[in-house]
């Protein structure tokens, strides 16, 4: 199996098939499972087989399916999976740290990351230093004997400023540093993370691996060491788990994500350029202006489904979503369906001012997520909405 490419990967592997032989994956749907005898629960208490399981907050054969074919996939030993993007963010940071360790985070993370790196670890003891993630300089400067991680969302929500992971864990890994990465932007599709220096890669599932907006979902991926011995003894008991009904959702996003990703990112090229030749403010890095298109282009072959545009002022923003009839106004991305968001009033409205200015969320950018649509659909759909306004 290792051999398989990940389209293959994508389609069977993980799979545990019942005694009854069905095609598609089964959906477990139970809270526990039962022992024929109280020696064989105390075994399975001291230790579980690779095929046992306890109590569904610990671990489920759907949810198992799911963690091995993204592990698969992702190149990584192994995979926790979790109710959310967000319960994986923390459930990894969470699990790793303690009151005095340090940690050396982007700065240009999405809201919620950055409430965990800002609020939450720092409110119990953790130190955080935060950097221009695009300066290896700062990393540099910041990174220091001791530190214990290094966070950051290789491309980052909203900006879509790209991150070195190459150069930035070389970097954390000459003092001992974890490197955890935040993927989504980057896609299981485009993504070498694993092979490119990252020890822990994250995933929202909610996006490009469900891609159909039905479910929220999040994977922990990294060493088995790390995953069994750090991630699940903390998240088993503190209650993030994925449901079972969710991974089956998710296994059967994985099926297709290939292809989705692929078609979503040619359009989203087509859409960036099409916007840049009309004179627009694109943020896109798969178009060759966007500051680190070379680093984009050689750590992930793609710019991705995600662009911004800054539209100058939030009243033409405004006017432009109102005007559009296929993008649809939400804050999800990745979906099938294309999606408008405008981080500066929705995702990122807890930030101050300065703050806003310093992450480049101006009052006009709007974040574009391209979906499945027709690119001529999509960028007429723009232009009228732009002319309407
Ligand atoms: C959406 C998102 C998350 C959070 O995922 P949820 O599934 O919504 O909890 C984390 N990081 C990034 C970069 C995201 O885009």
């Amino acid at each position: 199996m290792t051999e398989w490419s990940s389209r293959t990967k994508a389609v069977h592997a993980g799979i545990r098939r019942s005694q009854y032989g069905e095609v598609s994956e089964a959906i477990y749907l139970t809270q526990g499972f039962v022992y024929d005898t109280p020696e064989a629960a105390e075994a399975r208490f001291l230790e579980t087989g690779q095929d046992e399981f306890i109590y569904a907050r610990y671990g489920n054969p759907t949810v198992a399916m799911f963690e091995d074919r993204i592990a698969a996939i992702e190149g990584a030993e192994d995979g926790f999976a979790t109710a959310s993007g967000m319960a994986a963010v923390s459930g990894a940071l969470t699990s790793m740290l303690k009151a005095g360790d340090h940690v050396v985070s982007a700065r240009a993370l999405f809201g919620s990351c950055l409430y965990i790196l800002e609020e939450v670890l720092t409110r119990y003891g953790v130190e955080v230093t935060f950097v221009d993630g695009t300066d290896l300089a700062e990393w540099e400067t910041a990174i220091r004997p001791g530190t214990k991680a290094v966070f950051f969302e290789s491309v980052s929500n909203p900006v879509l400023e790209v991150i070195d992971i190459e150069a930035v864990s070389k970097l954390a890994h000459a003092v001992g540093a974890l490197v955890l990465v935040d993927n989504v932007f980057a896609t299981p599709v485009y993504s070498r993370a694993i092979e490119q220096g990252a020890d822990v890669v994250i995933y929202s599932a909610t996006k490009h691996i469900d891609g159909q907006g039905r479910a929220l979902g999040g994977i922990i991926l990294g060493t088995q060491e790390f995953i069994r011995k750090t991630v699940e003894p903390y998240l088993k008991h503190t209650g993030a788990a994925m449901s079972p009904f969710t991974a089956w959702m998710m296994l059967k996003g994985l099926e297709t994500m290939d292809l989705r990703v692929r078609a979503q990112a040619e359009t989203a090229l087509a859409v960036a350029s099409a916007l840049g030749d009309d004179g627009e403010k694109v943020i896109y890095p798969g178009l060759s202006g966007h500051p680190q298109h070379a680093l984009a282009m050689e750590q992930m072959g793609a710019g991705g489904t995600v662009l911004a545009v800054d539209l100058g002022s939030k009243e033409r923003a405004f006017d432009a979503l109102n005007g559009m009839e296929i993008f649809t106004i939400s804050n999800n991305l990745g979906d099938a369906k294309s999606i408008v968001t405008h981080p500066a009033t929705t995702t990122h409205q807890r930030l101050p001012d300065e703050q806003k200015d310093m992450l480049g969320i101006t009052p006009g950018l709007i974040r574009v997520s391209c979906g499945l649509e027709s690119a001529e659909d999509l960028i007429a759909d723009f232009r009228g909405a732009l002319k309407r306004s």
